[in-house]
C-alpha cells in the first residue's frame, strides 16, 4: 500500500512515499529566502510552500515510480507549526485525497520526529517499547517516554528556549547566518570545547531552559568585543565548540537522569538537533558508559521532513485511523 506524505509545518516542503515501512522517494524543498532575516518569516514561508508543494509532489511520485492512481492514503502534518504553512499542506492533502477518494490521514509532526527510528532503514535495530526519545528541534526540547507507536507521554521539556533556537541564537550572537545549527557543528570540529564556559541552567525534574544559557553567552561576547572588536572572528571556532559542548551536556545529563528515574535504557533521538555530530557521539558512547542502547536515525531523518510523516501515516492506515475532511490545522499539538 503505497502512502503519500506531506510535511510544511515550517519552511521545509515535503513529500515522501512509503511503502511496507521504505521509504521509496524523499524529497524536501528547503527554502532559502529565510537566510537573510536571520530566521523564519512565516508570511514568506507559506507562500513558498504553495509554490513547491505541487513540484515537490510530483518528483516524489516520479522518484517512486509510481502514479497518483497507485496511492492508498494521504498522510499530512496537522501541526504543531505555523499556521499559514500548515494551511497550505493541509489543504493540498484534502483535495488530493479528495480527488482521489483515498483515506486522509493527519499526523503530528513531533511524533513523525519520533516515529522517524522505526522507518526501514532510519536503524539497524528498532527501539521496543517502552523506550524513551530527547526529542530536540527548533521549536521543542522534550523528553518523551514512548509506551506504544501512538502512545506517548511528555516526562520534561523545555520552559522557555528550544535547543535548536538556543543554538540559532547563539549563533546570531556569533554574526552566523540562520539557522546556525549545522554550522556551529562544523566549527566545532576544529574548535576547543573546553576554553570558554557558559552559565548552566539549574532547573528541577526533567525540564529545560535555555534563555539563560543565551543571555550569558550574550553579555560574555558584548563584554569580550568592547575589550577587542575582533574578538569573535579570532574565537569563533573555540567559541562554537564550546557553546556546542554546553548546549550537548545539558540535554545529557537530563536524558541521563530520565533514564536513572524510570530504569529505561533504550535511547532515542529525534528532530532537527539530534542531525548534531557531538550529540550523535555522546549518545552512542552512553552505550559503553550507561548501558543504554542508542537510537539514532539516519541523518536526513532527522530536520524536518515527509519521510517521517509517513511512517506515522502508515502506522495509522494499518490501524485504520482516517482523518474527517474538516479537520482543522492545529499551531499547538500535544502529543
Ligand atoms: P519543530 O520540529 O520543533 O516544530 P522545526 O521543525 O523548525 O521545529 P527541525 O527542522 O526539526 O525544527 O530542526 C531545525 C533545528 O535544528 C534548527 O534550530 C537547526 O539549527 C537545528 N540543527 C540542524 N542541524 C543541526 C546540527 N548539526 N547541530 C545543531 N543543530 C542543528
Ligand atoms: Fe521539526
Amino acid at each position: 500500500n503505497y502512502i503519500l506524505a506531506i510535511e510544511s509545518s515550517c519552511d521545509d516542503t515535503g513529500a515522501a512515499i512509503i511503502l511496507d515501512n521504505c521509504i521509496l522517494s524523499n524529497v524536501v524543498a528547503s527554502q532559502k529566502v529565510h537566510e537573510e532575516y536571520g530566521g523564519v518569516v512565516p508570511e514568506l514561508a507559506s507562500r513558498a510552500h504553495q509554490q513547491n508543494i505541487v513540484p515537490v509532489v510530483d518528483q516524489a511520485l516520479k522518484q517512486a515510480k509510481i502514479t497518483k492512481e497507485d496511492l492508498k492514503a494521504v498522510s499530512y502534518t496537522r501541526g504543531p507549526g505555523l499556521m499559514g504553512s500548515l494551511l497550505v499542506g493541509g489543504s493540498f492533502a484534502k483535495s488530493f485525497s479528495q480527488s482521489l477518494d483515498i483515506p486522509l490521514i493527519e499526523v503530528n509532526h513531533m511524533q513523525g520526529h519520533i516515529l522517524a527510528n522505526f522507518i526501514d532503514d532510519a536503524n539497524d535495530v528498532k527501539p521496543t517499547f517502552p523506550f524513551l526519545c530527547l526529542t530536540v528541534s527548533g521549536g521543542h526540547t522534550q523528553i518523551v517516554k514512548i509506551n506504544d507507536y501512538l502512545d506517548m507521554e511528555i516526562l520534561g521539556e523545555t520552559i522557555d528556549d528550544a535547543a535548536g533556537e538556543a543554538f540559532d541564537k547563539a549563533g546570531k550572537i556569533l554574526n552566523l547566518p540562520y539557522p546556525a545549527g549545522p554550522i556551529i557543528d562544523k566549527k566545532s570540529k576544529i574548535g576547543d570545547p573546553t576554553k570558554f564556559k557558559f552559565a548552566k541552567p539549574k532547573i528541577d525534574g526533567l525540564n529545560f531552559s535555555f534563555s539563560g544559557f543565551k543571555t550569558s553567552i550574550l553579555y560574555f561576547i558584548q563584554k569580550e568585543v568592547k575589550a577587542n572588536p575582533n574578538f569573535i572572528e579570532e574565537n569563533l571556532d573555540d567559541l562554537c565548540a564550546s557553546i556546542q559542548r554546553s548546549i550537548v551536556d545539558i540535554l545529557m545529563a537530563k536524558i541521563k537522569q530520565a533514564s536513572d528515574e524510570t530504569g529505561i535504557k533504550q535511547i532515542a533521538i529525534a528532530g532537527g538537533v539530534s542531525a548534531n555530530s557531538e550529540i550523535r557521539a555522546r549518545l552512542k558512547e552512553g552505550e559503553e558508559k550507561f548501558g543504554w542502547k542508542a537510537f539514532i536515525p539516519k541523518f536526513e531523518y532527522t530536520t524536518d521532513n515527509a519521510a517521517m510523516i509517513a511512517i506515522v501515516g502508515q502506522l495509522k492506515y494499518e490501524r485504520q485511523l482516517f482523518t474527517d475532511l474538516s479537520a482543522k490545522s492545529v499551531a499547538k499539538y500535544h502529543i
